[in-house]
This record gives C-alpha cells, structure tokens and sequence, in this order.
C-alpha cells in the first residue's frame, strides 16, 4: 500500500516577542539531560540558550542544531516589529565563532534532542516550562521523500564509465555482491 505523500511532523515553534528572557527554559533543559535525570541545574550544560540584551531588551531563544563547520560571513541587524535583534540571533546551528553550546566538563558540543526519552514525552521539557508561550510544540505537514527513479540514460553512463575505469569483470563482480547484500 503506498504512503500518503505528506507526513506529519513536530517542532518548537518561537515566538521571540513572548519571550521574557527568564532562562526557565535553560534550566529545565539541563536538568532533563542531567545524570541522574533531574539531580542537576546548570544552564551551561543546557541546549536551549537565550541570547539576551538586556538594555535593548532582547530576548532570543536558540536551540543547539547540528554542527557546522564553516564560520558565517554575514553580520546584521534585524528589526522586527522596531525591536533590533543583533547578529547571530536567528542562526539555529551551533556555530564555531561561539561556545553556547559546549559542554563545560568535557568541552564536546551540545545538541537538541527534542528531549528523546521512552516512554516519550507528550510535550519537550522546554515548551512545558514556558510560561508565556514564546515556545510551544506545533505540528506541520512535510513532503515525504519521493524516490527519484533514475532515466534509464543516467543508468547506462554510469555503469559505462565505471567499466572505463575498472573494467567490465570488476564492476559484474561488485554488482553481484550488491545483489546479494541487498537481497539477503
Ligand atoms: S522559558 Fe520561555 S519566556 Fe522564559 S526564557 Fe525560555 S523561551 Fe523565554
Ligand atoms: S527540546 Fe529538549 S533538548 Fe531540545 S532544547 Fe528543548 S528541552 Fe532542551
């Protein structure tokens, strides 16, 4: 039977004009992946961060997304609704240029995991702490992935320029074992 061609999917949705900056967030979070779960606060070790100006009262939430290697050139401002957001605000991933997301005791990078647990919760432990609702768990439909079938020209040139390079008893050989990987 094949697959409804969209999927629902959950994420964290922020609201950043709701943010009160009060770090709650921060703290749940870090007590969720504490060792024993809960027997420790310590918002440095936590995944969700709140970057703060407090003087031009600036509070952005930003969760620790996978790691990316390359430092980012662009520096700007953002205005939303007459309030500046600085630089860096609105970037999801845990970048070099900065350490919010390191782990302080053994310095490896931190990352959201939605808060994975079995059984799982109903809501991750930051949503349920805000109390302003600048996060909360909401759901979208995405496109599932649709299998591109190759043409069957894309095939021919493929295998074409492998048998260049290998010759035609190496490439038999490796598509043989392919098959039988895949078939066992
Ligand atoms: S708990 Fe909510 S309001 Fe408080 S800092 Fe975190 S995101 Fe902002
Ligand atoms: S979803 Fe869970 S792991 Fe991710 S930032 Fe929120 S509390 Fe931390």
């Amino acid at each position: 039977m094949a697959l409804p061609s969209k999927k629902i999917v959950k994420e964290i949705k922020v609201d950043i004009e709701k943010c009160t900056g009060c770090r709650a967030c921060e703290m749940a979070c870090s007590a969720f992946h504490a060792t024993p779960r809960y027997s420790t606060i310590n918002p440095a070790k936590s995944r969700i961060r709140i970057v703060a100006d407090e003087i031009r009262d600036e509070y952005v939430p930003l969760r620790a997304a996978d790691y990316t290697p390359s430092e980012c050139t662009g520096r700007h401002v953002y205005l939303i609704n007459g309030k500046e957001y600085s630089e860096c605000s609105f970037c999801g991933a845990s970048c070099p240029s900065r350490d919010y997301f390191v782990e302080p005791d053994s310095g490896l990078p931190l990352k959201c995991d939605m808060c994975e647990s079995v059984p799982p919760l109903a809501e991750p432990m930051c949503v349920q702490v805000c109390g302003t609702d600048a996060l909360t768990y909401v759901e979208r439909e995405e496109d599932r992935e649709q299998k591109v079938q190759p043409k069957r020209g894309q095939i021919e040139v493929g295998l074409e320029y492998l048998v260049q390079q290998y010759g035609i008893d190496a490439v038999a050989e490796s598509l043989n074992e392919l098959a039988r990987v895949k078939k066992a």
